[in-house]
């Protein structure tokens, strides 16, 4: 059932101002991964945790956490984001939320084979 999962953590050579930085991280109850990709040099660290469509069932709060497509959830880091924001995008840290780091497409899931 589960798709083939691969660690898979490269980054585009020669272009590094818009790396993409792909990243696998198992979810909260451990029963699934969720493939991410990292674009424009923002920490992997912005994400702190991923649920799947199962965690809630599991027993684990999705509450503050972002819906994203496929029945996920993203929790972001956003002390992380923010200092990503002034450091790197020099933008005001109080404009930064997930809405911010997804519209942006700082993180965005790969769907990974369905
Ligand atoms: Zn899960």
């Amino acid at each position: 059932m589960l798709p083939v999962q691969t660690v898979d953590e490269h980054a585009s050579p020669g272009n590094k101002t818009d790396m993409t930085i792909s990243k696998t991280i198992p979810c909260a109850c451990r029963q699934n991964h969720l493939a991410l990709n990292f674009r424009g040099g923002v920490p992997i660290a912005v994400v702190d945790r991923v649920f799947c469509p199962l965690c809630r069932e599991n027993g684990f709060d999705t509450g503050r956490s972002f819906p994203i497509q496929g029945g996920w959830y993203l929790h972001f880091d956003l002390d992380i984001a923010r200092m990503f924001a002034m450091a790197r995008l020099g933008i005001d840290p109080s404009l930064v939320n997930p809405g911010f780091i997804l519209d942006g497409r700082y993180v965005e899931a790969c769907p990974n084979g369905t």
